[in-house]
């Protein structure tokens, strides 16, 4: 299968480039040239297969022509090593929980995919390490660090601003060790992103090591997500709730969304589906006006959707050949303050004893408010409530128990290396590396 950017000007690629790319030459994203229908045989059995057997079937369509079937297989039921259920809410209303990978978001399916197939690719090349850096202001660094742990042949530099994350997010990345190197910088997250931006370019350090991008964009990371909507439709099915279904995605960048358009592109039956944002409403406004208009972001409690220029547009854009008139009947929008979100969290543990993180919470409440009658809906609850333990425990009133994988990452001792925010400090500790 060969990849396509979405700007058009650069050339194609194949998987392999794309992943080790991750942004095309012209700065648009990858996009398989064509999307595989799966069989409506499968449709009629799949809920009798499991979680990791129908993501093998929904990978081979992906990634098939590129990866041999045995490898391939490996790399799907390694990186679905958690499940993603479905939990009842409501009636008519389900949690699909994405919350019970090893830094408790949906980010981890695509992170622990990324770095087998990765290593798949190293292998293959005969080489014998690669390096990825990666910024964070918190979460992505999380769910790469662990995504990549323990992964032979590729090491892991997070780079984070000092002071900047909260204790919770900074264990699940200075704790662990092994292939995973934590770069405190003293700056902000922009220092660390330039830190990594000037790393990319520089020649002599490029000789040195061989360095790469984990970015949420790369189609590794991104397709994989596809998965688990494979998952809602079959459990939903063994439940007698599957006609009708409305998937209803939280939505920042745009990827996880994304993803379930694919899905539905190769036939999976969703009727229709809801993005659901924070005060971040530029898809919103473009679903109503037919114009894309980014602005700043804004900050909000449902902070990992804090995005005011979601890169995944310009795949939703090339999905639907820009057709907003398709693109608003397939997809309704919703957006919410943070003190719509709060009153949803209230409301929601109140009267069905569910915790919604703030992200989920903007999915329940947009199902709540837009499902018909005779519709079911799943919503992604996109991280445990845990994460955001004061937020949530304030809204709430209640006590939100921390899960023993969270907990333990609290207990490790921290590991990491002090940074300026020059790049000259930079590429003298890369190049004694
Ligand atoms: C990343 C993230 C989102 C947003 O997902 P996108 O793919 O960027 O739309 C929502 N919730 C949580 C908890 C996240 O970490």
């Amino acid at each position: 299968m060969k990849y396509y950017s979405t700007n058009g000007k650069a050339p194609l690629a194949t998987l392999h480039e794309a992943v080790v790319k991750g942004l095309a030459g012209d700065r648009g994203l990858y996009m398989p040239e064509s999307i595989k229908k799966l069989p409506q045989s499968f449709f009629d059995n799949i809920e009798r297969l499991s979680f990791q057997e129908l993501s093998y079937v929904v990978a081979q369509a992906f990634f098939g022509d590129d990866v041999n079937e045995e490898d391939l297989k490996r790399i799907v039921y390694d990186t679905l090593s958690f499940d993603c259920p479905v939990a009842q809410v409501t009636d008519s209303i389900y949690s699909l929980e994405l919350f019970h990978g090893p830094t408790l978001a949906f980010k981890d399916v695509g992170a622990r995919f990324m770095a087998r197939l990765l290593q798949y690719f190293i292998r293959q090349e005969g080489r014998e390490q690669v390096n990825v850096l990666v910024a964070t202001s918190g979460d992505t660094g999380s769910a790469v660090a662990n995504g990549f742990l323990g992964v032979d042949g590729i090491h892991v530099y997070v780079l984070y601003p000092k002071g900047k994350v909260s204790k919770i997010q900074e264990s699940q990345f200075t704790t662990l060790g092994k292939n995973i190197t934590a770069v405190e910088v003293d700056g902000v997250f922009d220092d660390c992103q330039a830190l990594v931006k000037s790393a990319f370019m520089d020649e002599e350090l490029n000789k040195h090591m061989k360095l790469t991008s984990a970015n949420s964009i790369n189609v590794a990371r991104f397709l994989p997500q596809a998965f688990y909507y494979f998952n809602a439709y079959a459990r939903m099915k063994e439940l007698g709730k599957s006609e009708n279904m409305v998937v209803c995605v939280p939505s920042g960048n745009f990827g996880n969304i994304t993803a379930a358009l694919f899905g539905h592109r190769m036939g999976l039956p969703v009727k229709r589906f809801i993005a659901a944002n924070n005060a971040n409403d530029i898809f919103y406004n473009y679903l109503q006006t037919g114009k894309y208009e980014p602005k700043a972001s804004r900050q909000t409690i449902a902070n990992a959707m804090d995005v005011g220029d979601p890169s995944n547009f310009a795949r939703i854009y090339d999905l639907y050949h820009g057709d907003h008139a398709l693109v608003s009947s397939l997809i309704s929008g919703a957006t919410y303050s943070d003190d719509q979100i709060r009153d949803t969290m209230r409301k929601c543990f109140s009267d069905n004893k569910y915790i919604l993180d703030p992200h989920g919470a903007c999915g329940f409440r947009a199902l709540s408010e837009q499902l018909q009658a005779g519709e079911y809906g799943v919503f992604c609850e996109t991280a445990h409530p845990a994460k955001f333990k004061e937020t949530v425990e304030a809204t709430i009133g209640a006590e939100v128990e921390i899960p023993e994988r969270l907990a333990a990452f609290m207990k490790g001792k921290k590991q990491s290396v002090e940074m300026a925010k020059d790049f000259s400090s930079f590429k003298d500790f890369l190049m004694q590396e």
